[in-house]
């Protein structure tokens, strides 16, 4: 019997399986999609400044603690696996396209600053110095004002879970693809078994058994999680995303209007994102939503005629009601944990998320409170944070 088994081969689970593997711990891994079929394939890679301060909320804490660790994990991969993530520290823009942006854009001023941010006003002539591709958008007027946060970092998704991959493989960790998790049968308060079928829906089915279970399977999690006796919701929020390739780059940070923004990659790519769907398990991008990412990249940067449209792609964020993370065991399973909902933030949390939760695993003190990411809390809807709020943001923007 193996000692641990993780569902979901995503950022979460592959992180998590990671950080137990280097503890000396046997781990198994189960996904049911490949890789390029995740949510965290998919993702932009973005990572907005972290500060660790006095009034930090929860999801502050997380972010933080996780944006420190990305930092040490950047390096040690590259040295395991000789795979570089790009994790870099780049800077990022967020741009005022009217006074009303202006005047949102200075209320996002003073909270970066009161949270110890770096963060400065550029007035239209310092954007245009700072970042000369959107001069002609300041020139003509369809640019403002903007903030300089000069602490955003980027990340390269499929570089980063590749590298994952990679470290986990050499650490031991044995990772099983096209293995859909069919069934989670739970005996006297435990996880006795799992039942995996292939991905591809035949009926040929296998049975699993480990010491300790994870489910970190994304936005599909709240319905697994039902066998564990939990009710929790991963709603899949989908985001849209372009990818530009041209001859060389022409922008050096991420530029974010809204909750659209563009990503330059160092090899010349130009990542357009992104969209905030409710459009259930429906993973598909729409050509009119891929025209409209384009057309944004044009309004900030002109014409592109040397633009090759290279790929697009939507992905599934898992969503939760509070906008927080479900990180923790399962009250009623004594051998199961759970480490998902992490919406749009999966990506820069999924270092704390992993080493937060091997420590659960493996009986040490967690570095932080992990209660209000409980699986089994109610949660208060409300938040900023909320799939709800970033609902109600998109559909003000495209009004
Ligand atoms: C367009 C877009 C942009 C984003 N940008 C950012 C960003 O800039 N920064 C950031 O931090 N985050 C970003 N995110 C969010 C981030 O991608 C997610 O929060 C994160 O990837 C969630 O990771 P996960 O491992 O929980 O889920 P996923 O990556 O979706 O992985 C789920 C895994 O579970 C497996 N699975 C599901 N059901 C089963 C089953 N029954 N049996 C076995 N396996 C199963 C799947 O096959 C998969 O391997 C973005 C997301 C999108 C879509």
């Amino acid at each position: 019997m193996i000692d641990c088994c993780i569902i979901g081969g995503g950022i979460i689970g592959l992180s998590i399986a990671r950080e137990l593997a280097g503890r000396g711990l046997s781990v198994r891994v189960l996904a049911r999609d490949a890789s390029r079929d995740t949510a965290s394939w998919a993702a932009a890679g973005i990572f907005p400044p972290a500060p660790d301060f006095a009034a930090a909320s929860a999801n502050d804490r997380l972010t933080a603690y996780s944006d420190r660790l990305h930092r040490t994990w950047a390096e040690e991969l590259r040295d395991e696996t000789g795979v570089d993530n790009e994790l870099e520290q780049c800077g990022g823009l967020h741009l005022a396209r009217d006074e009303r942006g202006i005047a949102r854009l200075r209320e996002a001023q003073a909270a970066w600053l009161a949270k110890g941010a770096r963060c400065d006003w550029l007035t239209g002539p310092d954007l245009a110095a700072e970042e000369p591709a959107l001069r002609a958008a300041v020139v003509e007027g369809r640019i403002v004002g903007a903030l300089l946060l000069s602490d955003e970092m980027r990340i390269r998704p499929p570089r980063h879970l590749e590298s994952l991959y990679q470290s986990c493989r050499m650490r031991g960790v044995e990772i099983t693809s096209a293995a859909e998790v069919r069934e989670i049968n739970v005996h006297n308060g435990r996880i006795e078994r799992l039942v995996i079928g292939q991905a591809d829906g035949s009926t040929t089915t296998d049975t699993i058994q480990a010491d300790r279970y994870c489910l970190a399977a994304g936005a599909w999690s709240g319905h697994l999680a039902a066998s564990l006796g939990l009710h929790i919701e991963t709603r899949p929020i989908r985001g849209q995303i372009a990818l530009l390739r041209l001859p060389e780059q022409v922008i050096s940070r991420v530029v974010n209007v809204g909750l659209e923004y563009l990503v330059p990659r160092a090899d010349g790519r130009l990542l357009v994102g992104s969209t905030i769907e409710d459009a259930g398990f429906e993973k598909i991008t729409t050509p009119q939503t891929i025209e409209r990412l384009l057309a944004f990249a044009q309004q900030l940067l002109g014409p592109l005629p040397d633009a090759t449209l290279e790929q697009s792609w939507a992905g599934l964020r898992p969503g939760s009601v509070d906008g927080v993370p479900f990180i923790g065991a399962a009250p009623a399973c004594s051998n199961a944990f759970v480490a998902a909902g992490h919406f749009r933030a999966g990506l820069h949390q999924s270092t704390g998320t992993a080493v937060l939760l091997a420590d659960l695993m493996t009986g040490r003190t967690p570095a932080l409170d992990l209660t209000p990411f409980l699986p089994g809390r109610q949660p208060e809807a409300g938040s900023p944070d909320s799939v709800q709020a970033y609902l109600a943001r998109a559909a003000e923007a495209s009004a």
